[in-house]
Protein backbone atom coordinates (compact mmCIF):
# COMPACT_ATOMS: atom_id res chain seq x y z
CA UNK A 1 0.00 0.00 0.00
CA UNK A 2 1.22 3.61 -0.71
CA UNK A 3 0.76 5.92 2.06
CA UNK A 4 0.59 9.33 0.91
CA UNK A 5 1.55 11.98 3.22
CA UNK A 6 2.50 16.31 3.29
CA UNK A 7 2.80 19.22 5.26
CA UNK A 8 -0.56 21.43 5.36
CA UNK A 9 0.52 23.75 2.68
CA UNK A 10 2.58 21.08 0.99
CA UNK A 11 5.96 21.94 1.08
CA UNK A 12 7.01 18.75 2.44
CA UNK A 13 5.79 15.36 0.58
CA UNK A 14 5.93 11.97 1.00
CA UNK A 15 5.54 8.77 -0.36
CA UNK A 16 5.51 5.47 1.75
CA UNK A 17 5.60 1.96 0.36
CA UNK A 18 3.91 0.32 3.01
CA UNK A 19 5.01 -3.56 3.39
CA UNK A 20 2.62 -5.65 5.12
CA UNK A 21 -0.45 -5.33 6.57
CA UNK A 22 -2.10 -1.47 5.98
CA UNK A 23 -4.74 -2.29 9.61
CA UNK A 24 -1.54 -2.36 12.01
CA UNK A 25 0.31 0.75 11.10
CA UNK A 26 1.69 2.24 14.30
CA UNK A 27 1.17 5.07 15.47
CA UNK A 28 3.69 6.41 18.55
CA UNK A 29 2.64 9.47 20.32
CA UNK A 30 6.67 10.51 21.06
CA UNK A 31 6.89 11.75 24.69
CA UNK A 32 9.86 14.12 24.24
CA UNK A 33 9.73 17.24 25.06
CA UNK A 34 9.41 18.62 21.34
CA UNK A 35 6.90 15.82 20.15
CA UNK A 36 4.73 17.11 23.47
CA UNK A 37 4.40 20.59 22.37
CA UNK A 38 3.86 19.65 18.18
CA UNK A 39 1.57 16.85 19.19
CA UNK A 40 3.98 14.35 17.12
CA UNK A 41 2.88 10.69 16.46
CA UNK A 42 5.36 8.59 14.38
CA UNK A 43 5.35 5.89 12.46
CA UNK A 44 7.44 3.53 10.76
CA UNK A 45 8.29 0.05 9.28
CA UNK A 46 11.77 -1.21 8.36
CA UNK A 47 10.60 -3.14 5.39
CA UNK A 48 9.22 0.32 3.77
CA UNK A 49 10.48 2.61 1.36
CA UNK A 50 10.24 6.73 1.74
CA UNK A 51 10.15 8.93 -0.96
CA UNK A 52 10.28 12.73 -0.12
CA UNK A 53 9.69 15.64 -2.14
CA UNK A 54 10.24 19.33 -0.89
CA UNK A 55 8.95 21.84 -3.14
CA UNK A 56 11.04 24.39 -1.81
CA UNK A 57 14.14 23.98 0.92
CA UNK A 58 14.64 27.48 1.69
CA UNK A 59 11.65 26.89 3.61
CA UNK A 60 12.38 24.14 5.56
CA UNK A 61 13.48 24.78 9.31
CA UNK A 62 16.08 21.47 10.24
CA UNK A 63 15.59 21.22 14.16
CA UNK A 64 17.80 19.01 16.43
CA UNK A 65 17.78 19.12 19.96
CA UNK A 66 19.75 16.57 23.24
CA UNK A 67 21.47 14.41 21.83
CA UNK A 68 20.99 16.18 18.46
CA UNK A 69 21.00 12.16 16.80
CA UNK A 70 17.66 12.99 15.17
CA UNK A 71 16.40 15.77 12.63
CA UNK A 72 13.02 17.30 12.72
CA UNK A 73 11.91 18.57 9.24
CA UNK A 74 9.78 21.21 10.19
CA UNK A 75 7.95 23.35 7.36
CA UNK A 76 8.43 27.10 7.79
CA UNK A 77 5.62 27.65 6.10
CA UNK A 78 2.49 26.42 7.83
CA UNK A 79 4.66 24.97 10.86
CA UNK A 80 4.18 21.29 10.22
CA UNK A 81 6.38 18.43 10.78
CA UNK A 82 6.07 16.05 8.51
CA UNK A 83 9.27 13.99 9.40
CA UNK A 84 12.25 13.03 11.33
CA UNK A 85 15.52 11.62 10.07
CA UNK A 86 18.67 10.01 12.13
CA UNK A 87 21.59 9.50 10.32
CA UNK A 88 23.41 6.18 11.86
CA UNK A 89 26.78 4.69 10.30
CA UNK A 90 26.56 6.88 7.45
CA UNK A 91 22.83 5.46 6.65
CA UNK A 92 19.74 7.77 6.69
CA UNK A 93 16.58 6.41 8.70
CA UNK A 94 13.07 7.91 8.99
CA UNK A 95 9.92 8.07 10.42
CA UNK A 96 7.03 10.18 9.40
CA UNK A 97 4.17 11.53 11.28
CA UNK A 98 0.65 9.81 10.74
CA UNK A 99 -1.36 13.31 11.24
CA UNK A 100 0.48 14.22 7.89
CA UNK A 101 -1.25 11.12 6.22
CA UNK A 102 -4.17 12.09 3.48
CA UNK A 103 -4.96 8.52 2.66
CA UNK A 104 -5.07 6.26 5.67
CA UNK A 105 -8.62 5.72 7.93
CA UNK A 106 -7.24 7.60 11.68
CA UNK A 107 -9.09 4.28 13.22
CA UNK A 108 -7.08 2.12 11.26
CA UNK A 109 -4.17 3.27 13.14
CA UNK A 110 -3.00 1.44 16.38
CA UNK A 111 -2.23 3.85 18.59
CA UNK A 112 0.04 3.83 21.98
CA UNK A 113 2.42 6.08 23.71
CA UNK A 114 5.94 5.49 23.14
CA UNK A 115 8.71 7.34 26.03
CA UNK A 116 12.44 7.00 25.14
CA UNK A 117 14.11 8.97 28.10
CA UNK A 118 15.91 6.40 29.95
CA UNK A 119 17.50 5.49 26.43
CA UNK A 120 21.44 6.09 26.22
CA UNK A 121 22.55 7.17 23.16
CA UNK A 122 23.74 3.77 21.54
CA UNK A 123 20.78 1.79 22.59
CA UNK A 124 18.62 4.61 21.11
CA UNK A 125 20.36 4.57 17.38
CA UNK A 126 20.29 0.86 17.60
CA UNK A 127 16.23 1.22 18.17
CA UNK A 128 16.07 3.60 14.92
CA UNK A 129 18.34 1.28 13.07
CA UNK A 130 15.99 -1.81 13.73
CA UNK A 131 12.51 0.28 13.60
CA UNK A 132 13.07 3.13 11.61
CA UNK A 133 12.60 3.22 7.80
CA UNK A 134 15.74 2.27 6.43
CA UNK A 135 14.93 3.10 2.79
CA UNK A 136 14.95 6.92 2.51
CA UNK A 137 15.45 9.41 -1.06
CA UNK A 138 14.98 13.15 -1.37
CA UNK A 139 13.89 14.70 -3.86
CA UNK A 140 14.03 18.70 -4.33
CA UNK A 141 12.81 20.69 -6.94
CA UNK A 142 14.41 23.58 -8.66
ZN1 LIG B 1 4.07 23.35 4.86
Amino acid sequence: MLLIGQCHCGNIAFELEWRGDPGAIPARACGCSFCVKHGGVWTSNPDSRLAVAIRDASLVSKYAFGTRTAVFYVCSRCGSVPLVTSEIENHLHAVVNVNMLENVDPASLLRTPASFDGEDTESRLARRARNWIADVSFREQP
